[in-house]
């Protein structure tokens, strides 16, 4: 069992990566972009939203006035349009962002209290929102769960990284969305993974396959997914190059030699920053030669060649492409072809053609 009840009978709203980044453009606070969350997502299953104000308002939690001035701003910003002058009839443009990756709420975010260490309390705007994401990764059944910065999820929802990394420690606390232990280290910043409630997924698919919808889901978030896909498996290729040079430098590093030789010469690096008496740094220089000898001597000593060490002294990681270094894309900044998902693909599509111009089969 999970950590939070899920009502039996909930509904839940989506709304696109791209409104939201209309919305955060437009200065929407959370409220805003809930609001256009009930409309655009009754849309998407009647083509038009008829719900009310006092409807709208007990859904999300909030009063029926700031409903009305969210809607009335949404109209303006033309984000949802007004049908016949009617009071509670709208219509939102989706076709333009099916290709879009979206977020979804369970409607129960809103009028639900939960337990935090200060106490039960509801969920604020950001924090829903925040949840909506790292739940929407968690429903794909190929990425179960979202593992990327925290400056991604920020930009996504229009929010600061702060908010976002706030949101996530208050939500964590609620047990509705987990952080694996070990994050994957890239450029020396850890990466985590989080994953949402395991019975609020389930109960989230079960929605969709009574809603017909549960073809939709996994296809669309797959699009969004592959960079991400990509960046990880690249994080992975790049961390087990460095562990594996981290082990095989094990023995060069604990010689005294070289650790006395390269600690000596990172600390003249600052001193050559600072120092601006020209003898003085022409004394540097020559000190730091002498050090490099050491470095380059004692790596051979333990079977490693200069080519094979970093600026520092630091044995480098093998990586297995040498056109990208694992980095997934080449220094012209296009996508390296090593990614084996890609090369697949690419198989069969070349097969495809084969057997369509009868040179196969
Ligand atoms: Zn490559």
């Amino acid at each position: 069992m999970g950590a939070i009840a899920i009502p039996e009978n909930f509904t839940y709203t989506k709304r696109y990566y791209s409104h939201f980044a209309e919305m955060a453009k437009a200065g929407f606070a959370a409220l805003g972009k809930a609001v256009f969350g009930r409309i655009f997502g009754e849309c998407s299953w009647k083509q038009t939203c008829e719900e009310t104000y006092p409807e709208m308002a007990k859904v999300l939690n909030c009063s029926r006035s700031s409903v009305a001035r969210w809607v009335k701003r949404l109209n303006e910003k033309g984000l949802i349009k007004r049908l016949n002058g009617t009071r509670s009839e709208y219509k939102t443009d989706e076709s333009t962002k099916a290709s879009d990756g979206f977020i979804i709420t369970p409607s129960f975010f809103y009028t639900t209290e939960f337990t935090f260490k200060s106490g039960a309390r509801y969920l604020r705007q950001n924090e829903i929102d925040v949840a909506s994401y790292i739940l929407s990764w968690s429903l794909n059944p190929k990425t179960k769960g979202y593992k990327g910065s925290m400056g991604n999820i920020a930009r996504t929802l229009g929010i600061s990284t702060s908010t976002a990394s706030e949101a996530i420690e208050a939500l964590i606390e609620t047990e509705l969305i987990r952080r694996e232990e070990t994050p994957d280290v890239l450029n020396g910043a850890a990466i985590f993974k989080y994953t949402a409630d395991k019975d609020l997924v389930i109960a989230i698919r079960k929605a969709f396959r009574k809603n017909g919808k549960e073809e939709k889901l996994p296809e669309n978030v797959r699009q969004i997914n592959e960079k991400a896909e990509r960046e990880s498996y690249y994080s992975k290729l790049r961390a087990e190059a460095e562990r594996e040079a981290e082990k095989r430098s094990r023995p060069l590093r604990l010689d005294g030699k070289y650790a006395a030789a390269f600690r000596e010469r990172r600390k003249l690096d600052v001193a050559e920053n600072k120092e601006h008496d020209a003898g003085k740094l022409q004394e540097i220089k020559k000190r730091r030669e002498i050090l490099w000898n050491t470095i380059t001597d004692r790596a051979l000593a333990f079977g490693f060649s200069e080519t094979e060490l970093s600026e520092l002294g630091e044995v480098l990681p093998k990586y297995k492409c040498r056109k990208c270094s694992d980095m997934g894309t080449k220094p012209d900044g296009t996508y390296c072809d090593c990614y084996p998902e890609w090369r697949k693909r690419l198989k069969d599509i070349d097969f495809a053609a084969g057997v369509k111009s009868g040179q196969i089969g």
